[in-house]
Formats: structure tokens, C-alpha cells, sequence
């Protein structure tokens, strides 16, 4: 009986989440927060691992993942997870992104209106005896000037609630297209702009070596009087000490704080004794609607992934889009091919690729396509997929060419990969009727052989008799030709034969085979 696929839900998952693993079959431990010393005693019996924050994926444990396929992490960071390790070793680390976004956005706008009406501060107030509405006077959001940096998911949804406000909305992201933005209601301004003009700023951006700090002493400086601050995003985006600073010379009105450069923040952080500022402990995906949706995106991507070998929100895999997949899903496997076939061909240790892609195909991410054709190239030395195939290939110190051109020529589409380790080889190969898959040159002499099972390439001068002689011989062996095809450069010039065999020789054979005087060489290639 085939074995269940297992996975191990180590920090809390909503049960609507595992429920859709148990429903695809999967046998499903949930044991609760685990060490990593515990996780490497009994990881080596699961496909899957799925943690929250608080267990550690280290590359202790990822080295004890014998048949670890995916790491799925229920919500968005990834501190937890040694990204590098996993990736080294194949294994897929996937997040669940969008199941968070309408509980952030909405916890965003929570600050923002708490901010502009005071409530948290009047709450205290009044609860200590005080009756203060003179001193907790606040403003409307109507027609003022909400300045959102980062314009994906969070951000869009923030613009669309404040756009329902009446507020005018802004808003940097450099790596979207600004019509696309546009269309949504949002008006585009580089980064000084957003900050001169802003009543409000929110920051819903990534944090990483370049926006650490993003908004320091110098943004401080070029923003309106009366600003006010709101990030809902991650920690160590704002300068807390140069806030604090503004905030204490009057020139930032107040700030709303859900995440913090130190979680939690020690008691001693300004923030959390300067009035102005409302904070909340990293509350922008606690809601129960959040952590079901993401319970259950999750599990819906790992049974796709494991049953369908359908990848989305993989951070360490290029994912195709759709339209993408459908167009290349043949050619992924017709990249394979052509690697198998070329490292048998070449022979030795590869030391450059270069490829060309023509044709339609060329309007995709290729990427996938390229892992492929590095799979077929490497499978047999390395434990080598999709994830891991451009690693290895840098860490051997093999260099890749890549080059893209309109037209196939004679075919809608053309891959053609050639593997240089002192002599050369190369094949191309297209999809014909019906998703048929072709090898149509090798060597640059045209051929039309079907990549799979035994190949017999032979290169010959283009003289009469071979054919004969290459089918003696198999026919004494009771060897089977699916098909042959010819090459050649001119009449009577350099020549290639290739035949589809329906099951492999030995080297005695091939030999045999070789004796003949205008056969050079020949090989048995398996693919
Ligand atoms: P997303 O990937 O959909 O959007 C991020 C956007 O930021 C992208 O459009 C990107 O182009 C843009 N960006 C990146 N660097 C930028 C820069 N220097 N300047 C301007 N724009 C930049 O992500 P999302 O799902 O919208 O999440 C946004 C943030 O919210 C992330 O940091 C995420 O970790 C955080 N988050 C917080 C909580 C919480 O509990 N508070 C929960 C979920 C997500």
C-alpha cells in the first residue's frame, strides 16, 4: 500500500486548516510547540512541516529532514526559518500572505482613527477620574492627506478604506507599475513628496537592508508640522529614537506602533511612555477570520504542491502565473530532457550552459523552465530540484548564458542548450501536435527523435550501408527500433543517425556497432 504523505503542525493551526489536509488524505501530528533538539528527533518521517512563529526551522533540523518536501509557514515572516538551509537542501519554504491582509489593513485604519480622535489617551483619562474634551480635541479624516509607502497587498486595502473615508490618498512604491496604482484611486508621488505632503503616513513595506530605517532623522526633517505615524508593518522600519525625538519638539503630532526594531520592546523603549504614541502588541493579523484564512490558504497550497505539484507562495521558487504554466508546463519537461540527454552526450563534468529560448515562450518567467533544464544537466551527481538547481549550479562554479530570440524559425517555440566542458554538445527541442515532445537537432544536425527511454546517437560520415549494418546488428540481438532519423550536413559529408531503441545494449554491442569504418562514434544515451 502507498504510504500517506505525513505532516507535523508543530505551533497552533486552526482545525479549518487541517481539516483540508486530512480531507486530501494526509496523516496529520499535531504535537504543539517544539525545540529544535525535538524537532530533529522525529522530522525525518515527514513531507511537511508547518510552524506559526514560534517554532525554529534551524539547519540542524533541515539536515535531519530526510524526506522533508515543504516548510509551510502559517502567516507571513520567516525569522523563524532558515530560508538559506531549507533551499540548499530542496526543500520548498512557503508562506500564506494574503490571509492576513484585511485584518491588518483594518487594524491600520484602527490606529488611524484612534490616532486622529485620541481615544486610548481619553480612555486612560477618563478612567482616572479626569473629564478632559478640551485637551482631546480631535481632527477628521475627511479631505485629510493619507500618505501610504508600500502598495501591495496591506497597503492597497488601507488606500481603498481611506479612499471610503473621503481621505486623499498617496502613495510610493517604486516597484509597481504607477497606471496600474492609478487605476486604484491612488495618486502616485515619490518618496519626498509622500512626505512633505502627508497628513497621516503609514508604511506597509518588507524590512529588510534597504528600508531598515527608511524613515530616520532625515525623512523627520522634510515631513508637514502635525504629522502623524502609523506602522502596522514590521519593526525597525521608523527610527524609534529620531521619532521620539520629533514627536518631543512638537513637529510629529503622534504615532501608532504595532511593531517595534525589539519585540517585545523593554520596558525602558520611549514609546511606551510618551503619551502620543498608541501602541499594540503585534495585534494586526490577531483576529480569528485572520488566522482561519491563513490556516486554511496554507493547507490548500501544501495538498496542491504535494498532489498536484501546483506551487504558489513558495519564497525560494519562482512561481508562474497561470497563463505562464500553461504555456510552459510541456517545455518543463522537455527542459529535463534536454538536460538528460546533453550530460550524457557531453560527457564529464559540465563547466558552461548556455541556452536560447525563441519563440512565444520567451513572453514568460523562464526561470522555472531554466531550473529544469539544470535538473537534467545535474540530477545524477547532485540531489538537485527546482529549488536548489541555481545554488548548486553557482556553487560548482558552472557558468550559465542565457539568451531570448523572437522566432523559432520553423517552430512556434525553440529550446535550444548547449554544454561546454572542453568539447561541446547541444540539442534543441520543441513541442509538436498535441504536446508531443521533439528533439530536432543535436549537434546542429537536424533530427526529429521522441526524448525518452534509449537513444542511439551515432555520428557518422553520410555513406551507404549504415543503416544496414546498425540494423543487423540489433536485429541479432532482438533489439527493437521505435524509430530512426537522419542528419547530415551535405550529401556525403558529416552525418548524424539517431534511433529510438525499445530497450538499452552493452558496451559489447556498441562496439560491434562502431567497427564499422564511417561510423566515429557512438552512443548509448537514457533518458
Ligand atoms: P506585499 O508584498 O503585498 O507588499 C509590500 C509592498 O512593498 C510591495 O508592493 C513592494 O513593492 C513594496 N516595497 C518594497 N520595498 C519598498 C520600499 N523601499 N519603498 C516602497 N515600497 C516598497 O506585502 P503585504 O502583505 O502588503 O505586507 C506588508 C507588510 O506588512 C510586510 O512588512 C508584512 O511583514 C507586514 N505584516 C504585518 C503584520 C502585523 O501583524 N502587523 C501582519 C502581516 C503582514
Amino acid at each position: 500500500m502507498k504510504e500517506k504523505i505525513k505532516v507535523l503542525v508543530t505551533d497552533p493551526l486552526e482545525q479549518e486548516g487541517v481539516q483540508i489536509l486530512k480531507d486530501a488524505g494526509f496523516e496529520v501530528k499535531e504535537t504543539g510547540k517544539l525545540t529544535p533538539d525535538q524537532l530533529c528527533g522525529v522530522i525525518a518521517d515527514y513531507d511537511s512541516v508547518i510552524v506559526r512563529s514560534a517554532t525554529k526551522i534551524t539547519a540542524e533540523v533541515i539536515e535531519k529532514a530526510g524526506r522533508l518536501k515543504i516548510i509551510g509557514r502559517a502567516g507571513v515572516g520567516l525569522d523563524n526559518i532558515d530560508v538559506e538551509a531549507a533551499t540548499h537542501a530542496g526543500i520548498i519554504v512557503m508562506n500564506a500572505p494574503e490571509g492576513n491582509t484585511l485584518s491588518v489593513a483594518e487594524h491600520t485604519i484602527a490606529m488611524l482613527m484612534a490616532l486622529a480622535r485620541n481615544i486610548p489617551a481619553a480612555d486612560h483619562s477618563m478612567k482616572n477620574g479626569q473629564w478632559e474634551k478640551k485637551k482631546y480635541t480631535g481632527a477628521e479624516l475627511y479631505n485629510k492627506t493619507l500618505g501610504i509607502i508600500g502598495l501591495g497587498r496591506i497597503g492597497r486595502r488601507v488606500a481603498a478604506i481611506a479612499g471610503a473615508l473621503g481621505m486623499k490618498v498617496l502613495g510610493y512604491d517604486p516597484y509597481l507599475d504607477k497606471d496600474e496604482v492609478e487605476k486604484a484611486g491612488i495618486t502616485v508621488v515619490n518618496l519626498p513628496g509622500l512626505l512633505k505632503q502627508s497628513d497621516f503616513i503609514t508604511l506597509h513595506i518588507p524590512f529588510n537592508d534597504s528600508t531598515r530605517k527608511l524613515i530616520g532623522e532625515d525623512a523627520f526633517v522634510s515631513m508637514k508640522e502635525g504629522v502623524s505615524i502609523i506602522n502596522c508593518s514590521r519593526g525597525g522600519i521608523v527610527d524609534e529614537e529620531a521619532l521620539c525625538k520629533y514627536i518631543a519638539a512638537g513637529k510629529v503630532k503622534g504615532a501608532a506602533f504595532d511593531v517595534f526594531e525589539k519585540e517585545p520592546p523593554p520596558a525602558d523603549n520611549p514609546l511606551l511612555k510618551t503619551e502620543q504614541v498608541i501602541v499594540t502588541p503585534h495585534l494586526g493579523a490577531s483576529t480569528k477570520e485572520a488566522q482561519i484564512n491563513v490556516a486554511q490558504q496554507l493547507a490548500s497550497q501544501i495538498v496542491s504542491a504535494l498532489t498536484k505539484k501546483v506551487i504558489v507562495n513558495a519564497v525560494n521558487l519562482p512561481s508562474l502565473d497561470r497563463d505562464s504554466m500553461e504555456k510552459l508546463s510541456g517545455y518543463l519537461s522537455l527542459g529535463e530532457k534536454l538536460g538528460v540527454l546533453l550530460k550524457q552526450l557531453a560527457g564529464g563534468d559540465i563547466k558552461e550552459i548556455s541556452i536560447n529560448y525563441a519563440g512565444d515562450i520567451i513572453n514568460h518567467d523562464l526561470s522555472l523552465l531554466r531550473a529544469n533544464i539544470i535538473i537534467g544537466l545535474l540530477k545524477d551527481t547532485e540531489k538537485v530540484n527546482a529549488v536548489n538547481a541555481s545554488l548548486i549550479l553557482k556553487e560548482k562554479g558552472i557558468k550559465i548564458k542565457e539568451n531570448r530570440q523572437e522566432s523559432g524559425g520553423e517552430f512556434t517555440n525553440l529550446v535550444t542548450v548547449e554544454v561546454g566542458n572542453g568539447t561541446k554538445a547541444s540539442a534543441a527541442g520543441t513541442i509538436i501536435r498535441e504536446g508531443a515532445e521533439r528533439i530536432v537537432k543535436i549537434n546542429g544536425f537536424s533530427v526529429d527523435a521522441a526524448p525518452g527511454g534509449y537513444l542511439l546517437v551515432c555520428y557518422n560520415e553520410d555513406k551507404p550501408g549504415i543503416m544496414g549494418h546498425i540494423g543487423t546488428i540489433l536485429g541479432e540481438k532482438e533489439v527493437n527500433i521505435a524509430s530512426m532519423t537522419l542528419g547530415r550536413s551535405k550529401k556525403g559529408g558529416q552525418a548524424i543517425t539517431v534511433l529510438n531503441l525499445d530497450q538499452g545494449i552493452d558496451s559489447k554491442v556498441l562496439n560491434r556497432i562502431e567497427e564499422f569504418p564511417a561510423i566515429h562514434s557512438v552512443k548509448l544515451v537514457r533518458i
